[in-house]
């Protein structure tokens, strides 16, 4: 595991970089929090969460970003032991963990509903091109900005998440600006 306050700090000067941040980063947990999936495991295992992960949740804390949960794990009870046992569960705003058929769109309904933060503001990071490719066609009207992380939440993918998220604000303010 990776030293958290060193990563902390590295994610804090990456978000000191942007003018605009998230207001709500939403994360899926297997294979983008920690790196198995909990349907193979048993509540009595000790989980760990992606090396780099743990720090980046501190910063987002530590600049008052909100974070929440859009999980497709058929073992909620599973995923919310695991949450526990990694002492990270009260820090989600939302935490929607449900199997669905559709690309998780019912669970950004919900989130959107508990929170009250509009889509455009808000950052989404999992491991299934599904979930991102479906979102940028059908929701991307809504505005959710989506990264697929391909080895899980570390300090790469927070820099380009939140890249692509203030590219996106800024593409959608230009359009506001633009004359009929
Ligand atoms: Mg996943």
């Amino acid at each position: 595991m990776e030293d958290v306050e060193r990563v902390k700090a590295e994610a804090l000067q990456i978000m000191g970089v942007f003018q605009v941040l998230p207001r709500l980063i939403v994360f899926d947990l297997d294979q983008t929090l920690w790196p198995f999936y909990c349907e193979c495991r048993s509540k009595r295992d000790t989980p760990s969460l992606f090396p780099q992960t743990r720090g980046i949740l501190h910063a987002l804390k530590h600049q008052r970003v909100d974070v929440a949960i859009a999980s497709k794990s058929p073992t909620p009870d599973i995923a919310t032991t695991f949450l526990d046992k990694l002492s990270i569960r009260s820090m989600f705003v939302a935490e929607e963990i449900f199997y669905s058929w559709t690309h998780k769109t019912d669970h950004f309904q919900r989130i959107h509903s508990k929170t009250g933060v509009p889509y455009n503001s808000m950052l989404f990071f999992d491991d299934d091109n599904n979930n991102i490719k479906e979102r940028q066609s059908q929701i991307s009207k809504v505005g959710v900005t989506s990264i697929l992380v391909g080895n899980g939440v570390n300090l790469g993918a927070f820099r380009d998440g939140l890249t692509k998220f203030s590219q996106n604000s800024k593409a959608s303010k230009n359009k506001q600006k633009r004359p009929k």
